[in-house]
């Protein structure tokens, strides 16, 4: 058989011009393929509205025979997954960033909302990433001190007050810590001032500074930053301006924070 005559049209067609049919007897549907195509087109809008009726009526059936399916297929489903994730993967940023872009308002109105529901989930990414990016934004600070002292002093100046403000706010909870992990805080100093140049001589100074500075009128709660009259960064700036040959913080346990040093900065 090399041709079949179409129930529709009537036209006699190539075997080529008809889609498979399984249960029919000669294997192939009654209209030929150019029909099917037509009567599909002409019927799109109802089957459409069909299939929706039909999904309305049998939601349950048909999620369950989803899921069945999605569970003895999850391998696959998988790797379909994966395929057209990197598939489409471009095209996808591209798309969103495109969006971004004519929607700022609505994106950001929706982040917003975003965090006010999720406040902890974003605390903790949040906190995640601030932890994993530790040393690049060290760097970064760094770096704008010297490119950008105007944004650097703004960024410390807004950091020292979010960090005030949180422990006004937690007077209460903060002492609480402090007194139920003594101890543990005790070692995570000594093991902190053993990496960290800056927090090192931040607590030798502030010691020797509160063992000694009671005879200036200072009292305990005035802060080191404000006795010492700089930043600790300036502080050891100034330390290192005064290094002879052969010295260097790696041999600071022997060296330099002398109470004459310290006396001749503040005085
Ligand atoms: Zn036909």
């Amino acid at each position: 058989m090399k041709a079949k005559v179409c129930t529709h049209c009537g036209e006699a067609n190539p075997i080529c011009g008809f889609y498979k049919h399984k249960t029919n007897k000669d294997r192939l549907y009654s209209k030929c393929k150019t029909c099917c195509k037509k009567i599909a087109a002409d019927n799109a809008i109802d089957t459409k509205e069909y299939k929706r009726e039909h999904y309305k009526k049998n939601r349950e059936s048909i999620t369950a025979s989803q899921k069945e399916y999605r569970d003895n297929n999850a391998e696959k489903m998988s790797i379909m997954a994966k395929n057209s994730y990197e598939k489409h993967k471009t095209a996808r940023l591209l798309a969103s960033k495109a969006y971004a872009i004519a929607n700022k308002e609505k994106v950001k109105e929706y982040k917003k909302k975003y965090k006010q529901n999720n406040k902890e989930k974003t605390n903790a990414s949040q906190r995640i990433l601030r932890f994993k990016n530790k040393d690049a934004n060290k760097l970064m600070l760094a770096l704008l001190a010297i490119n950008d002292l105007d944004k650097y002093a703004a960024i410390k100046q807004r950091r020292s007050e979010i960090s005030k403000s949180y422990s006004e706010k937690n007077k209460v909870k903060i002492t609480a810590y402090r007194v139920a992990n003594a101890e543990k805080i005790k070692i995570g100093i000594k093991k902190r001032m053993e990496v960290d140049t800056v927090f090192y001589l931040k607590i030798r100074t502030a010691k020797l500074i509160g063992y000694s500075i009671w005879k200036k009128g200072y009292s305990k709660k005035s802060r080191t930053n404000d006795i010492l009259g700089c930043d600790y960064e300036t502080f050891i700036a100034h330390l290192e301006s005064q290094f002879t040959d052969g010295m260097n913080w790696d041999r600071r346990g022997c060296v330099i924070v002398s109470k004459t040093l310290i006396f001749s900065n503040i005085c």
